[in-house]
């Protein structure tokens, strides 16, 4: 049986149609999530003590139902599941996976290392078989099959229970999450201060969007590290990223390549990210940003 672990992340809907092309596939739904139409079966799980995130509770979920294949999507829960699946079952796991094919017992994999500088190209075999599909390189897609739809509770005992989410903070309670935003308005060191980052909110609140920023902005504190985009931050993957006083350093680009359009703002044209760039607008952004601003602002937004 291949099963697709599935939460409230909307890229749990990209690793069921990634699981769905390689055959049959059973969600294990933790949340609220809408899987009809993906999958053949959902379970969702139900437990009296598991209201919240707890990873080796979850992980405990899958090894019960002794699957053959495991997706999960390649978030950090997705991620940290899977990872105590391993070490339980002694399995390898294959993370950030971008293609696979099945090969006789074994799957023929593609996946990204480095933070998708490198693609390798690798063979998974044994039992049961475990991956993580990388963010955004499948749009959700139904496979049109009928769901069942059953509850399921897991056998769980207080070890399943050390870990889990007590309390949960919302600091940005109320604006757009950047890994979904349609439009993601980035700031790199190029923007000069945190003050300098109002600008950028109201370009992203006129557009709708949410607000980035590089690795250099977070390590100076200028914003959340909730904020960052790239390798060690975010993957975004929005209709426009505009980028404004970002170089393009690859650890950068691993984060936003994923963006439909680029638009970037730069004063100098051989910043890495122009080559990157849909359109590039050359010239100093404390100018640029207001004067885009200015210009929404007088047609409505
Ligand atoms: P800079 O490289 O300093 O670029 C600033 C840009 O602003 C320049 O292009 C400049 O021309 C432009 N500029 C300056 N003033 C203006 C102005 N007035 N108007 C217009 N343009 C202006 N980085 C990330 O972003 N995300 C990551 O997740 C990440 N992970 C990393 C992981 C590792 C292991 C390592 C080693 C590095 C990582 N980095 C990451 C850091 C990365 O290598 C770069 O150092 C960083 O992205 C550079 O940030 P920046 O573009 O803001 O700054």
């Amino acid at each position: 049986m291949t099963l697709c672990l599935v939460d409230d992340d909307p890229v749990s809907l990209e690793a069921l149609t990634f699981a769905s092309r390689l055959g049959d596939v059973e969600a294990l739904v933790f949340g609220e999530a809408d899987v009809s139409g993906y999958a053949s079966r959902a379970r969702r799980v139900t437990h009296d003590r598991l209201d919240e995130y707890a990873p080796e509770a979850w992980a405990q979920a899958i090894v019960e139902l002794e699957p053959e294949l495991v997706v999960a999507p390649g978030t950090d829960r997705g991620h940290e599941v899977l990872a105590r699946v391993a070490a339980r079952l002694d399995v390898p796991l294959a993370a950030n996976v971008v293609d696979a094919e099945v090969d006789g017992d074994a799957l023929r994999l593609t996946r990204q290392r480095w933070g998708g500088s490198l693609l390798e190209e690798a063979r998974l075999t044994g039992t049961p078989k475990l991956l993580t599909v990388a963010p955004h390189v499948v749009e959700p897609e139904p496979a049109g099959v009928a769901t069942r739809v059953e509850e399921f509770t897991p056998t769980l005992s207080d070890e399943h229970l050390l870990l889990r989410v007590t309390r949960r903070e919302e600091p940005f309670s109320g604006t757009v999450r950047l890994d979904t935003a349609r439009v993601v308005v980035g700031g790199g060191r190029g923007v000069g201060s945190k003050e300098g980052f109002e600008i950028l909110e109201e370009l992203a609140n006129l557009l709708g969007g949410a607000v980035g920023g590089s690795r250099v902005v977070t390590n100076l504190g200028w914003r959340p590290h909730s904020d960052q985009v790239g390798q060690t931050g975010a993957r975004i993957a929005p209709d426009l990223y505009i980028a404004c006083g970002v170089s393009g350093a690859i650890q950068h680009i691993v984060g936003c390549k994923g963006a439909k359009r680029i638009l970037v703002i730069n004063n100098d044209q051989s910043a890495p990210i122009v080559a990157r760039a849909d359109w590039a607008v050359i010239g100093d952004l404390h100018e640029i940003v207001p004067a885009i601003v200015a210009e929404l602002r007088k047609n409505g937004g």
